[in-house]
């Protein structure tokens, strides 16, 4: 049985009407089939209780505005419980990183935002994510819309194969945009905002299978970025590139965070101190420690953080 969670505690404001909306029997993350609607053996004491206790308002940043609210959010893979309770703040139009060792949750954290878990068979979750107030997991929350908005941009790029510009206009396709002008302006902002245009201007109708790794990274954010996101999710989008594509690659999120919000998963703790504005450290799925970036490396709260980020484990 799913329940209605309470507000966060340090957090006054009062609960939006769809949190626990999305508990319904035929919600795309309930109960696993053959549940019988019971909790598994691993679930957890209930939500809510003693939060006050729980949650230390030192190890959350102090925000002017939040876009993207995690609460209570635990999740499990079949039996295995991936995320603890996770509640974390995301301020808009800046850079926040999930950092912690291999393993720890942040991937499955980061696909949580933009419902990616809802593809994996046997997956559950407890808890709610509201963007700009409201539940994603509400009744009337249409996930390709919801995936416009927030974008996500994998580890490993991934191109169609197909020319750099239809990579680039594919999203505008399938929103019913076919006219040409349209579509050429679309093409053409895109790739100016992901650091490209001047690189594949004279080659649109190439294949992107031809184009380096970092500019198939590149591409692929163009990709995200021509349906007009609000929120871009890049999960270790560097983790397979040079250091050379990798600088181009975090100049490219400074220069978006203008724009856009970002999140991004990385294991490289030297890339979250270049990048991000706001760092939040996992480990073993749960939230350890989430502060401003400067104040986290520097001076952290928690020693597990301080072992962490010295190098004494991960
Ligand atoms: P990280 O991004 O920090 O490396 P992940 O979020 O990928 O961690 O994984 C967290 C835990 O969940 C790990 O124990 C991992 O093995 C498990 N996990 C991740 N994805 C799946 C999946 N699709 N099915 C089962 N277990 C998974």
């Amino acid at each position: 049985m799913m329940k209605v969670m309470s507000p966060f505690d340090y957090d006054h404001r009062p609960v939006p009407p769809t949190i626990g909306a999305d508990r319904r029997a035929d919600a795309p993350l309930g109960p696993r089939p053959g549940g019988g609607g019971s909790e598994p053996a691993s679930a957890p004491p209930p939500v809510g209780a003693g939060r006050a206790e729980e949650v230390d308002p030192a190890l959350h940043p102090p925000l002017d505005e939040v876009l993207l609210e995690v609460r209570s959010m635990s999740m499990w893979y079949g039996q295995k419980q991936a995320l603890h309770d996770v509640s974390l703040r995301i301020p808009p139009k800046r850079i926040t990183a999930f950092i912690g060792p291999s393993g720890c949750g942040k991937s499955t954290l980061l696909r949580c935002v933009n419902r990616l878990n809802d593809l994996v068979d046997g997956a559950r979750i407890e808890g709610d994510i509201l963007f700009e107030g409201r539940s994603i997991h509400g009744p009337d929350v249409e996930v390709n819309a919801l995936r416009k908005r927030i974008g996500m941009v994998f580890q490993k790029s991934n191109p169609f194969p197909k020319s750099i510009y239809e990579n680039v206009a594919y999203g505008a396709r399938i929103q019913g945009i076919g006219k040409r002008d349209a579509l050429d302006q679309i093409v053409e902002r895109s790739l100016r905002r992901a650091a490209l245009w001047d690189e594949v201007k004279d080659r649109l109708r190439e294949s992107a299978l031809g184009m380096s790794g970092g500019q198939q990274q590149r591409l692929c954010i163009a990709r995200a970025i021509a349906v007009e996101p609000d929120v871009i999710l890049l999960d270790e989008p560097c983790s397979a590139l040079d250091p050379i594509a990798t600088a181009r690659i975090e100049e490219l999120m400074i220069e978006l965070k203008k724009r856009y919000t970002l999140v991004i998963v990385t294991h490289n703790m030297q890339q979250a101190s270049r990048v991000s504005d706001f760092t939040a450290f996992l480990y073993l799925g749960r939230l350890i420690e989430y502060r401003e970036t400067d104040k986290l490396f520097v001076n952290p709260i928690k020693k597990q953080t301080e072992d962490y980020i010295t190098g004494r484990f991960g």
